[in-house]
């Protein structure tokens, strides 16, 4: 199914690309502006079986991007300034933004440098758990199993099946099977099922963290650059939908606390994990409120319109997506021809 949805959005992309349709459109859809969704952006690596490439991104194609959106006329801005404009209704130049989701440190040796070239702002949204080493992005601890694995066992509505994995596509299929069912569990369950996947196949979730995450004395420093600026992304990583009110709203209130005491500075903007609708809706919206956000952003595809500015905490984000690191598409991304195809035309989607 993911893999359908891929090809129909590649098919999408470039038939809007190839058809020069994205310019005609380009008065209509455009917005106000963009945020850009990323994760990791380090160089690209070898190996047929990478089932989260799409979050990542080449050091080589945040500059290209960055010189497109620089080449456009395109103001690149922190998420206190689309804020403010959205507050004040100042439209009169097109702004893009930079966020990267999880606080990996290549965000700091792979995406900062280039950045800087632009002189370019960014957010980063932070997992305490993460920064604190005693979570785990269990996606990534998935892909090191079936990595690793010639077949693995898991229990699926209750009964024990073994899955195969010996070759690249299976290992893609097995992946696939069990993200999306994994993703559907309640909280607990998941860390169940991934914790004892890891165990059966040697692999060391606790030191993921400590590998791909920036720690908390990390991120100090890192917070100190004027570039940067650090977001909320939750204490856990959960599914925030998924949790009672009173768990969701602890989620977002003291994963922020945790930030700003390890950091020193007040952290007024919110990334939800996974950030889809089935993890992000009304309620979500409103306990980000609540809590005092200036901004919450989703992972919903959209451009950012004038309408946006009476949905701060719901904000779209446009995704740089490594399955489609390819400069022809840039032209589309920005036109907000794609975005607006997925939302069938409409502007605002915070329902
Ligand atoms: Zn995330």
């Amino acid at each position: 199914m993911k893999q359908f949805r891929n090809t129909v959005i590649r098919a999408g992309l470039e038939a809007l690309y190839l058809s020069g349709a994205h310019v005609l459109l380009r008065p209509i859809l455009s917005g106000v502006g963009a945020i850009f969704m990323l994760h990791h952006v380090r160089p690209r690596r070898d190996g047929a079986f990478q089932p989260n490439r799409h979050l990542e991104i080449t050091p080589e194609f945040l500059r290209v991007m960055l010189a497109h959106l620089r080449a456009q006329g395109i103001d690149i801005v922190t998420l206190d300034e689309v804020h403010q404009r959205l507050v004040e209704r100042n439209f009169s130049r097109r702004f893009a933004c930079f966020t990267f989701d999880d606080g990996y440190r290549d965000n700091r040796d792979f995406a900062l440098p280039v950045l800087r070239e632009f002189d370019a702002a960014c957010a980063v949204f932070v997992v305490s758990d993460f920064a604190e080493g005693k979570g785990w992005p269990w996606w990534i601890a998935l892909e090191m199993a079936i990595a690793r694995a010639s077949s693995v066992e898991v229990a699926i509505g209750g009964t024990a099946t073994r899955i195969n994995t010996a070759s690249a596509a299976a290992k893609q299929a097995a992946f696939d099977r069990l993200h999306e069912r994994l993703r559907s569990l309640p909280e607990h369950d998941l860390q169940r099922e991934v914790r004892a996947l890891c165990a059966r196949h040697g692999v060391d979730e606790s030191a993921i963290c400590r590998e791909l995450c920036m720690s908390w004395y990390e991120l100090k420093a890192f917070a100190a650059n004027p570039l940067v600026t650090i977001g909320a992304h939750s204490i856990t990583h959960c599914n925030l939908a998924h949790q009672c009110e009173a768990l969701a709203s602890k989620e977002l209130t003291q994963g922020r606390a945790l930030i700003e005491a390890a950091i020193g500075r007040p952290v007024l903007h919110l990334a939800y994990p996974y950030g889809d609708r089935g993890a992000a809706g009304p309620r979500e919206f409103a306990l980000a409120r609540t809590a005092g956000y200036k901004t919450a952003v989703t992972t919903r595809p959209g451009m950012i319109f004038p309408e946006s500015a009476e949905h701060p905490t719901a904000l779209p984000r446009v995704s740089l997506n490594g399955n489609y690191q390819d400069a022809r598409i840039l032209p589309v991304l920005t036109s907000g021809a794609a975005t607006a195809m997925w939302n069938g035309f409409r502007r605002v989607d915070a329902a």
